[in-house]
C-alpha cells in the first residue's frame, strides 16, 4: 500500500481509541467540556448504560455558530494555543480531540447557544470526511451534547461494552466523582428517564458535609476526620477516614488534583505510607483529598484520558502529603476518636 493520509472519520476513530473505552469515558469528556465552559448546572441523561444514548445539557458559555465546525474538528481547542499555555494549563481539556473523537465512533449532535447570539445552531459531523453540516436550533443559553449509539460504527469496540447494569455503574461513578471536583455546581443524572442522582450546588461547610455523605455514605461523613494544610505553595485539604473505621468502610479512594480527578501513583502511595501498619489488613483506606499547588508544577499532558500527572518536584509533594496525613491520624480531635470507638 502506498503512504496516504487516512480519512478524517478513520484518523479521529483511531485517536477515539485511547480516549473513548467506554460511555463513561464519554460521560468524562462531555462534562469536563461543560465544567470548561463555565455552567453551574449539568443535566446528565442516559439511556441503556449510556450505549443507546448519552446526553449532557449545560448552561455554560456556549460556542458561537462560526465555531461549531471547529468544535468538532480534531485539534481544535479554545484552551491552548502556545507551549507555555499547556506547561500551566487550568482547564480541564486541552486536547482539542474528545469531540471529534466521540463524533467519529457514534452518531453525535452538539447543538448551541452563547449568550449574546440571538439563535441557537445545531451541527453534526457526516461521512468519510467528517463534513460538519450546521442548521438552526432551539435552545436556551448553553450547549447540549447528544451521543446516539455509541460505536456503531466500531463492532470491534461495541463488542466490549459489558450489560447496561455494568456501564451505568461506570458512568454512575465518574458523576460520583465529579460532583466531588466541585461543590459549587449542581449535576442531576438520570438513567432510563428516571433520577438516579441530584447534587444541588453549595459550598458551605453544611452543604459541603451533605454532598460528601451522597457520595459517599453517612458511615464517612461521621468519623472522616477533616484536614487543610499548607506549605510553600502546596495545599492539601479534605477528609480521612481513621483507620479505627477501615472495617466498617467501603473502599473510597478519591484524590484531585488542581480540582481534575486522578488516579496518581505518588498520591495514594503517600497515603498509604501514612496510614502504615494502622489499617488493618482487611480494612480500606477512604479519603477524598485534594491537592492544590502551582500549575506550573505539574504535568497533566502525560496519559490521554489524563487520569495521570507528573509533578516536577515528586519527592517534595510525595513527603508533604504524608506528613499531612501522619498528622492528622495522629493529632485527630478526641470526640472523633471517642465517637468510632463506641
Ligand atoms: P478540548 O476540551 O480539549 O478543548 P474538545 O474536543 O473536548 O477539546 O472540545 C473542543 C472545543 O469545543 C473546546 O475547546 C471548546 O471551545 C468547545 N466546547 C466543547 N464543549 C463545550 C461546551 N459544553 N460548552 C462550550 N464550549 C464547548
Ligand atoms: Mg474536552
Amino acid at each position: 500500500m502506498p503512504i496516504q493520509i487516512l480519512p478524517a472519520r478513520l484518523a479521529n476513530q483511531i485517536a477515539a481509541g485511547e480516549v473513548v473505552e467506554r460511555p463513561a469515558s464519554v460521560v468524562k469528556e462531555l462534562v469536563e467540556n461543560s465544567l470548561d465552559a463555565g455552567a453551574t448546572r449539568i443535566e446528565v441523561d442516559i439511556e441503556k448504560g449510556g450505549a443507546k444514548l448519552i446526553r449532557i445539557r449545560d448552561n455554560g458559555s456556549g460556542i458561537a455558530r462560526e465555531e461549531l465546525t471547529l468544535a468538532l474538528s480534531r485539534h481544535a481547542t479554545s484552551k491552548v494555543s502556545t507551549l507555555e499555555d499547556l506547561e500551566q494549563i487550568l482547564s480541564l481539556g486541552f486536547r482539542g480531540e474528545a469531540l471529534a473523537s466521540i463524533s467519529s465512533v457514534s452518531r453525535l449532535v452538539l447543538t448551541s447557544k452563547p449568550e449574546e447570539q440571538a439563535q441557537a445552531w445545531q451541527a453534526m459531523a457526516e461521512g468519510r470526511e467528517m463534513e460538519v453540516k450546521v442548521q438552526p436550533a432551539s435552545h436556551p443559553k448553553g450547549t447540549t451534547v447528544e451521543v446516539a449509539d455509541l460505536f456503531f460504527n466500531t463492532p470491534a469496540r461495541r463488542k466490549f461494552l459489558r450489560t447496561e447494569k455494568t456501564e451505568f455503574g461506570h458512568i454512575d461513578e465518574v458523576i460520583r466523582r465529579i460532583a466531588l471536583s466541585r461543590f459549587d455546581i449542581s449535576l442531576t443524572l438520570h438513567h432510563n428517564g428516571k433520577p438516579v442522582r441530584q447534587y444541588r450546588a453549595g459550598t458551605l461547610p453544611s452543604q459541603q458535609d451533605k454532598r460528601l455523605a451522597a457520595v459517599c455514605g453517612p458511615a464517612f461523613i461521621g468519623s472522616a476526620l477533616r484536614l487543610d494544610s499548607e506549605h510553600h505553595g502546596l495545599r492539601l485539604w479534605g477528609w480521612l477516614a481513621p483507620p479505627e473505621a477501615a472495617r466498617a468502610q467501603a473502599d473510597l479512594q478519591y484524590t484531585y488534583v488542581n480540582g481534575r480527578m486522578m488516579r496518581d501513583k505518588l498520591l495514594n502511595h503517600a497515603v498509604r505510607q501514612a496510614y502504615g501498619d494502622r489499617l488493618p489488613a482487611d480494612g480500606n483506606a477512604a479519603f477524598v483529598l485534594y491537592l492544590e499547588l502551582d500549575a506550573r508544577e505539574v504535568d497533566v499532558n502525560v496519559h490521554p484520558a489524563k487520569h495521570e500527572v507528573r509533578f516536577h518536584q515528586a519527592r517534595l509533594v510525595h513527603d508533604f502529603i504524608y506528613q499531612v496525613l501522619v498528622q492528622a491520624l495522629a493529632h485527630r480531635p478526641a470526640a472523633q476518636a471517642s465517637r468510632v470507638a463506641e
